[in-house]
């Protein structure tokens, strides 16, 4: 997608700070990181957003997935972490990429958020 800031990322053309990188999958740190560890994973393939996910895209999500428990073995995370994947603009989504947030490095509250 030409104009979406997470696949311009995984181009390069804009730089993040990579954590984990495989054939399916880009993981860097946020920004405008919420906890000590605040790593955002993202498909090399554009997907909207986990309600775009459907029978025939799912391996998609799923590299996602099997990223994520190898980025927090790498981040030291041992004693759990949080993931979570906004939707929408009720979920509070701002980047229209799919993505999952990985937030861990202390104690979260048990109220979701960050
Ligand atoms: P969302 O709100 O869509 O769930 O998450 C988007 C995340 O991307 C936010 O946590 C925000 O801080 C992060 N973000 C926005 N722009 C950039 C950027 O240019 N580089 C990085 N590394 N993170 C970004
Ligand atoms: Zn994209």
């Amino acid at each position: 997608m030409a104009d979406c800031l997470f696949c311009k990322i995984v181009a390069g053309e804009i730089p993040s700070t990579k954590v984990y990188e495989d054939a399916t999958v880009l993981a860097f740190r946020d920004v405008a990181p919420q906890a000590p560890t605040h790593i955002l994973v993202v498909p090399k393939t554009h997907v909207d957003s986990l309600d775009a996910v459907t029978i025939e895209n799912a391996a998609i999500a799923g590299w996602c997935l099997q990223a994520i428990p190898k980025i927090a073995k790498l981040e030291g995370l041992t004693n759990g972490y949080r993931v979570i994947s906004n939707v929408g603009e009720d979920g509070g989504q701002t980047v229209p990429h799919l993505h999952f947030h990985i937030i861990g490095g202390k104690k979260l509250s048990n109220h979701g958020g960050f």
